[in-house]
């Protein structure tokens, strides 16, 4: 029996990991839950999880959610701090299913303690991989990913030498304006960006989906995880999303991942590690899918790609500063406050002026977070 660990329980990520747990439920317990606000949820979750700890991450919430466990045993926290002293409790695994920049410092609790950890967040290595990766080398600590490409990757690489690597290559759905022009995508709707083709996931991984930030983003989580400078990564549009992730290696072969486009192949691979858990959902009928199309990315039709791909190997104060512009544009998109086509606009702006800060440590990583944000909120 493994003992789970589960930031951001009410998303996506969570709602995939529970199925799992539903379906072994003789190989893993869950021992802590959070959420941001959604008390409700975690609630109802965890009485049906009975883990021993319940962190919501919003204390205006902690009253409620405790008043929803009372005669429970279930223990109550809230805060930012309690979240992280969530993270360094022992157990087999920690899951890092927190959205964006919110996910980092609970990532660098467990990363410190020398948990393993299946990382869905993969604003943390964006933001910090320059200091994640050294600080899980000293405490021991594994990183697991679970981004589906990643983990597709990791899979490929197993027994790989760094000089046997020619590239590694993620593969893109391309999102719902694939087979549209910036001209045609500028005032897409909120519905329309959020119908992803092919994935089903949380709003903000579905927007960068959208503006293919998500991919970019994923090079970079990419360059930190297998150690690769921009030269050696690549991405291509593959709309049927069953090949995940490829190596061509230096002697002509090429490795490839193909999975059905469901989060609990990655999960199950990261959970069940280093031994494979028994698929329970459809297998791929590669006879009826019959073909697998390939296509590099258009970097005038989808500029956020280009620019995320553009701060590998710079300062890391250049990816804090993407990803937090990018965040407020996500979400003043999300909220009406501009179109579609002012995401990949407004981070290009702040982007291009001078650094606001510098990323040597966790404490500057934050300060720069906060003021870029207050720039980007200031610039709609
Ligand atoms: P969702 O929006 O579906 O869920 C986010 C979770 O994080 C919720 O539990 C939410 O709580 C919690 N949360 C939100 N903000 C905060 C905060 N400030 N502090 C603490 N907790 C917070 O996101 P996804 O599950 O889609 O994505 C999670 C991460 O996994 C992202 O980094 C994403 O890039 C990555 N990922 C996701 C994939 C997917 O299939 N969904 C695929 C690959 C990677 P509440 O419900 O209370 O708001
Ligand atoms: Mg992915």
């Amino acid at each position: 029996m493994k003992t789970l660990s589960l930031f951001g329980a009410t998303g996506s990520i969570g709602q995939s990991t529970l199925k799992l747990v539903d379906e072994h439920p003789d190989q893993f317990s869950v021992s802590v839950m959070s959420a941001h606000s959604n008390y409700e949820k975690l609630a109802q979750l965890a009485k049906e999880y009975q883990p021993d700890l319940v962190v919501i991450a919003d204390s205006q919430y902690e009253r409620a959610l405790a008043a929803c466990l009372l005669g429970t045993s279930i223990r109550v926290t809230s805060g930012a701090d309690a979240l992280c002293e969530a993270a360094r409790i022992p157990v087999d695994c920690v899951v890092a299913g927190i959205v964006g920049f919110a996910g980092l410092m609970p990532v660098r609790a467990a990363v410190q303690a020398g948990q393993i950890i299946a990382l869905a967040n993969k604003e943390t290595l964006v933001v910090a991989g320059h200091l994640i990766m050294p600080l899980a080398a000293t405490s021991g600590a594994t990183l697991l990913p679970v981004d589906s490409e990643h983990n597709a990757i990791a899979q490929c690489l197993v027994g790989a030498r760094d000089e046997d690597i020619n590239k590694v290559v993620l593969t893109a759905s391309g999102g719902p304006f694939r087979d549209l022009s910036r001209t045609q995508m500028h005032h897409a709707t909120k519905e329309q960006a959020l119908l992803h083709p092919n994935w089903l996931m949380g709003q903000k991984i579905t927007i960068d989906s959208a503006t293919m930030m998500n991919k970019g983003l994923e090079l970079i989580e990419a360059a930190w995880l297998f150690g690769l400078g921009s030269d050696r990564l690549d991405a291509l549009i593959h709309p049927q999303s069953i090949v995940h992730g490829m190596v061509s290696y230096c002697d002509g072969s090429w490795l490839a991942h193909m999975g059905p486009a469901d989060m609990r192949v990655p999960l199950s691979h990261a959970l069940g590690y280093p031994r494979r858990l028994a698929w329970q959902a459809e297998r791929l009928d590669l006879v009826q899918i019959a073909r697998l199309d390939f296509q590099s990315v258009c970097h005038e039709q989808f500029p956020c790609f280009g620019m995320a791909k553009s701060v590998i190997g710079t300062d890391p104060a250049d990816a804090v500063t993407l990803n937090a512009a990018n965040e407020v544009a996500v979400s003043h998109f999300l909220s009406g406050k501009i179109p579609f086509g002012k995401i990949a606009e407004q981070v290009d702006t702040i982007l291009s002026q001078k650094r606001l800060g510098s990323a040597n440590g966790f404490d500057d990583i934050l300060s720069l977070d906060q003021e870029v944000r207050k720039l980007a909120r200031s610039v709609i």
